[in-house]
């Protein structure tokens, strides 16, 4: 192996003492922060992620509540949920775990959530922010890809990033928070020619697309760091990403792993929000 592993569930631990100790003071004058995690249905990887978040939030000493609905869950009571933590004051952070069942309209329950609260950064608000280059909260994943590439010290400004995937949780604001540290961006997705021709350019390849090892050795410029987003459970059951690991190991500069990559870091960035929104709703810092 040549290229250099780049150590998500390290780095997460490390930026998680951080929030524990910040946590811990704000609680210490009567102010826990809270974050509320709703699930709807029983989708065996979501169900997971969403135990793991509620875990994280714990073992940080923040206020955890998980409200756990049937798919059954009709929009409008959904909806009702959301309004009455958004009146809640022990809740400083809502996530809604996606997918939601088809019935109900994820775009008009992402948009019911406080802005204020909207700590999975989905809201039109911070997507518009991200856009214009304002304060807001960043999404949770790529916000975490751009710790992991800092906290290696891979050049971002002036590189040429490619990002596989287009989706409003991962691919675009990837994209657009690549641009904001000043990478030249190519944004690919599944309508995209000649996929490898691009990704043997990229200094830095994100990969996205959720299709499992899609991403091979030879669709890699010797020495480019490769950070892979991707989560699926092959026919033997054993976790893998985006990124065919075997081979570019060989050929990558820096490479993210799956398990202990991308995963751990997006947990400890909706940690970091939730911190952050706390902060500013109880008036220590200013609100975005
Ligand atoms: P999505 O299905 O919403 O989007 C996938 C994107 O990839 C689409 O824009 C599509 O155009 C593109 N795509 C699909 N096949 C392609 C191909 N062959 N070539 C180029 N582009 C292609 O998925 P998503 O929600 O963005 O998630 C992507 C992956 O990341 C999934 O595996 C998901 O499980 C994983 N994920 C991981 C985390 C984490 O914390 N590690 C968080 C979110 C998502």
């Amino acid at each position: 192996m040549t290229a250099q592993c780049i150590d998500g569930l390290a780095l997460a631990q490390k930026i998680r003492n951080q929030i524990k100790q910040r946590v811990a003071a704000l609680t210490a004058q009567g102010h826990q922060p809270g974050l509320a995690v709703v699930l709807v249905g029983a989708d065996e990887a979501s169900s997971t992620y969403v135990r793991s978040k509620e875990r994280a939030c714990q073992e940080s000493g923040m206020h955890s509540v998980c409200l756990r609905h049937p798919a059954t869950l009709s929009e409008a009571d959904l909806l009702a949920h959301i309004a009455t933590l958004n009146r809640d004051p022990a809740i400083h952070g809502i996530l809604v775990q996606l997918p939601l069942p088809a019935h109900i309209d994820a775009r008009r329950v992402i948009a019911a959530i406080d802005p204020k609260k909207d700590v999975d950064g989905f809201h039109a608000l911070h997507a518009g922010a991200l856009m214009l280059g304002l304060p807001g909260f960043r999404p949770c994943t790529p916000y975490g890809v751009i710790k992991m590439l800092q906290a290696y010290s891979i050049p971002i400004a002036g590189a040429h990033a490619v990002v596989i995937g287009r989706s409003n949780i991962v691919g675009k604001p990837m994209a657009l928070l690549l641009l904001e540290a000043n990478a030249t961006v190519t944004l690919c997705h599944s309508r995209t020619h000649q996929l490898a021709e691009h990704t043997r350019r990229a200094d830095i390849v994100i990969a996205a697309a959720g299709q499992a090892r899609m991403l091979q050795g030879d669709m890699i410029k010797p020495g480019a760091a490769v950070i892979d987003v991707g989560i699926h459970r092959d026919t033997s059951g054993k976790l893998c990403g985006d990124v065919d690991f075997e081979s570019v190991k060989d050929v990558a500069g820096y490479l993210s792993p799956v398990p202990g990559g991308v995963g751990p870091m997006t947990i400890a960035m909706l940690l970091e929000n939730t911190l952050q929104a706390a902060e500013q709703q109880l008036g220590h810092t200013a609100s975005f």
